[in-house]
């Protein structure tokens, strides 16, 4: 076994929980990392292990989410991009905020940004020819030179950390000849270069994704980006990375990275890729490509979450992990519900409508399978507008810690009404718990929780039924759910059972 999955064991072992710390809209006040400092104790005590924060580093500007990425070692240290901090604060407070994490047992995950780069400092010309958006391997000219916005020199930051300067021929494609002011892709021409392999199908190929892409197929940029990966690990003390838009990026250079990595580190370096789709094959042929060396986020559970809630009583709960990345391969599998992308108005919009993420909170917390995270938009709120949720992840989470261990039985049985239980073990007193699901009306469940919890007294924590329930000598009870609403049932504390 691989000495990384030996950790992730450890971690599911504890039930751990990422969290991803921002949403798309956040304020550019520069205030997050601050923001997550002084959370860090509180993040411990709701259960979370783990945190994955936003790109960390110089995008186009203070205002630039972080996936403009402009320079990967300007942690909001040099005044680049008229602006000294990042949208999120600077180097030496995201290096507090970490050592904070840390002090509370909270593992750091960095959102890596590898196949673009944007903001350059100075245009170059290169041979190029503009491409068919929609058949990347579709030239619509021939060959002619273009200016285009590939020279990265950063004055602000000079040789600092690495002197590595780019240019054009670092890059496969860009997205403008400023000579005659037009926007398109273009693919760069230079001997021995083309669109990569190993990189998604759609469109043809799908090497390029937005701004100028980086070559990565190019050996001084492996070398590089390595330097960096080893870099940014030991400046930050990072525990992992979240590998952004992999689709788009050769994956034997995503296998390599992680290699080198963690050899040069000589630790446990945890990693989990975004391979937008919702095609489990791919998935798995990817995972395979890989060599198992990174989890995949369940792109297709989400988007089952997002139909789920659409369709409401017209969805059938039975199908609802079919087609998941975490029924397949449960120990390679991040669960989440939404994230930056899905969230309203963002590039891959497909937001689980508010009455079904109890549910899907539910779902992803409490079965056995899959590492879940947790949406910082979910948990907190996005655009300035407080989440509705939180007291219901609260519960959640600590029915996950306390309540969700031992074996589990699934009850994917009814179209409207699903459940599972997990039986509990001895190394967690009291635990066990059982989950019912409805898309459609009130309903209820016949489910086996174990005889070591019969005649046990059990009532619902999230505030959907008030009623108690006592569990048959044989292990069975049903379980009641409210229509169109998730319950969690587990035993009730015997200090409450006496004072009822
Ligand atoms: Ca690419």
């Amino acid at each position: 076994m691989k000495k990384y999955q030996k950790l992730k064991k450890l971690w599911s072992m504890k039930n751990g929980v990422m969290m991803q710390y921002f949403e798309w809209n956040l304020p550019d006040d520069g205030t997050l990392w601050k923001q997550l400092k002084d959370d860090a104790r509180h993040l411990h005590d709701i259960g979370i292990t783990a945190v994955w924060i936003p790109p960390a580093y110089k995008g186009t500007g203070s205002n630039d989410v972080g996936y403009g990425t402009y320079d990967l070692y300007d942690l909001g240290e040099f005044d680049q991009k008229g602006t000294v901090r990042t949208k999120y604060g600077t180097r030496q407070e995201l290096q507090e905020a970490i050592a904070e994490l840390h002090r509370h047992d909270i593992c750091v995950y960095l959102d890596a940004v590898m196949n673009h780069k944007a903001g350059a400092d100075r245009t170059e010309k290169c041979m190029a020819y503009p491409v068919d958006p929609d058949n990347r391997d579709q030239p619509l000219a021939e060959p002619y030179e273009i200016e285009c916005w590939t020279g990265f020199d950063f004055p602000g930051r000079g040789d600092k950390y690495s002197s590595f300067k780019w240019h054009w021929y670092h890059f496969s494609g860009t997205d403008r000849n400023e000579a005659d002011g037009k926007n398109g892709i273009y693919q760069i021409v230079s001997e021995g270069k083309a669109w990569s392999i190993g990189v998604d199908t759609e469109n043809g190929n799908y090497d390029y994704l937005m701004h100028s892409d980086i070559d990565l197929n190019h050996p001084e940029v492996i070398a590089e980006l390595n330097r960096w990966g080893i870099w940014v690990a030991r400046e930050l003390e990072l525990d992992g990375m979240r590998l952004d838009a992999i689709k788009h990026m050769n994956d034997q250079f995503v296998r390599q990275f992680l290699t080198t990595v963690r050899s040069e580190l000589k630790r446990d370096f945890y990693a989990v890729g975004e391979y937008w789709k919702e095609d489990l094959t791919a998935l798995e042929e990817y995972l395979g490509h890989v060599d198992y060396e990174l989890d995949l986020f369940d792109v297709g559970l989400h988007y089952n979450f997002f139909q789920a809630s659409q369709a409401g009583r017209e969805y059938d709960l039975r199908t609802l992990l079919d087609g998941t990345l975490v029924r397949n391969h449960p120990t390679l599998t991040v669960t989440f519900v939404d994230n930056h992308d899905s969230q309203k108005g963002c590039s891959l919009e497909s937001q689980v409508e508010d009455w079904f993420k109890p549910s899907a909170y539910a779902l992803v917390l409490l079965m056995r399978e899959g590492y879940p995270c947790l949406f910082y938009g979910d948990y907190y709120g996005m655009d300035g507008t407080p989440s509705p949720h939180r007291g219901t992840i609260d519960t959640l989470l600590n029915v996950r810690r306390h309540y969700a261990h031992g074996e589990q039985e699934l009850y994917f049985d009814h179209p409207s009404t699903i459940g599972l239980v997990r039986r509990g073990d001895d190394k967690h007193p009291d635990s066990g718990l059982a989950l019912v699901i409805s898309v459609g009306d009130e309903g209820d469940k016949l489910m086996n929780v174990g005889t070591q919890h019969a005649g046990e007294v059990w009532h619902e924590v999230t505030g959907n039924r008030s009623e108690t329930l006592t569990i048959g000598p044989d292990g069975n009870c049903v379980f009641p759910v409210s229509g169109g609403k998730t319950a969690v049932w587990v035993k009730k504390p015997e200090e409450e059972q006496q004072a009822t």
